[in-house]
């Protein structure tokens, strides 16, 4: 589930209890529950943990039978999460047990799904805020400029020396960007 056009950053706690995992669980077992009941058969029951980072909101793994919630989104609306992320997954998975790899991940099939087994929606996007980039630290050497993750900068600061595959000029530190 990818994040709608035009919204963005800002920090949250992010601390995963028992609590949450919790919830998840228990949402993702009603969402098996209420597709078995729709479809008269049984489901193969899915992992579940919070591994999915970045704007994504969650993500099934078709094949692990996996799927990876967002955290950092689960805390900010944990309701509103709970009501349309977990659904909207499960139903990949559903649909992935029912037609293989044969149909489009948001295609006429999930959308059935959403719509009749669930009473959703068929969104494509969430519109949760999605955690801040991570910040750049910009170097230069005598041929180009280098972007340094902060955990490379921190490196550098302490004396670590980095040169240029290029030109073999020692990168020196310009700004932060
Ligand atoms: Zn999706
Ligand atoms: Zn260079």
């Amino acid at each position: 589930m990818p994040l709608e056009k035009g919204k963005d950053s800002s920090s949250f706690l992010c601390q995963i209890s028992d609590k949450d995992i919790d919830l998840i669980g228990i949402k993702v077992k009603e969402c098996f529950e209420v597709a078995e009941r729709f479809f008269g058969c049984s489901f193969r029951r899915a992992s579940y943990n919070f591994k999915q980072k970045g704007r994504a909101a969650g993500t099934a793994h078709l094949q692990k039978n996996e799927l990876r919630f967002n955290h950092f989104m689960f805390s900010q609306d944990t309701r509103t999460f709970l009501e349309t992320v977990v659904p909207h997954e499960v139903s990949h998975l559903i649909v992935y047990q029912i037609y293989g790899n044969t149909v489009k991940p948001h295609g006429k099939e999930w959308q059935a799904v959403m719509r009749k087994v669930y009473s959703l929606a068929p969104n494509r996007t969430h519109n949760f805020e999605t955690p801040a980039p991570k910040s750049c630290y910009e170097y230069k050497c005598s041929c180009q400029h280098h972007l340094f993750t902060p955990h490379r900068h921190n490196r550098a600061s302490k004396g670590v020396q980095y040169v240029c595959k290029c030109c073999r000029v020692t990168l020196q530190f310009i700004g932060k960007k």
